[in-house]
């Protein structure tokens, strides 16, 4: 069986790619929300400037009128919005640090934790004083090809 075959080569590819699938997911998310906390921050200045809102405003409250709202509670409303908005991107940003984390372990070679090389015969030698000591052998480790790493391509 070849190293890729491995069924540990497998598995660690399979999860980093749907770690970096998720990365890639949160990535977008953490744009959007950047993008809708700007938005609101413009849509506040134009109320504060005495400006109309623009539709988009309207629907991004879902909202079809601004009957019945007032200059003060379209503020309130905005700035709640975008409170929420910073929460969710704080949530997201410590969700990708956790991704990121995980994937650095997951890529480590579970063969030779990291090594590159596995220790294989141990053979031992008498010294003078009479005292056995172990002598360690490695080898490069053949599931990781001595990188210690799994790689996987992007
Ligand atoms: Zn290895």
């Amino acid at each position: 069986m070849s190293t890729e075959d491995d069924p540990r080569t497998l598995r660690i590819r399979r999860e980093v790619l749907g770690i970096r699938e998720n990365l890639r997911k949160k990535s977008q998310a953490l744009d959007q929300c950047q993008e809708q906390i700007d938005w609101l921050a413009g849509w506040a200045a134009l109320l504060d400037a005495g400006d109309t809102l623009p539709k988009e405003a309207l629907e991004f409250l879902d909202i079809t009128t601004l009957h019945g709202w007032t200059k003060l509670t379209l503020r309130l409303r905005f700035a709640g919005l975008a409170e929420n908005l910073k929460e969710r991107r704080e949530t997201i940003v410590d969700e990708v640090k956790r991704l990121n984390e995980a994937l650095k372990s997951m890529e480590i070679c579970p063969q030779c934790s990291g090594a590159g090389k596995v220790f294989t015969v141990v053979s031992y030698e008498r010294m003078d004083e009479g005292a056995i000591i172990p002598r360690p052998h490695s080898k490069p480790c053949n599931l990781c090809a001595g990188k210690g790493r799994i790689s996987v391509a992007n």
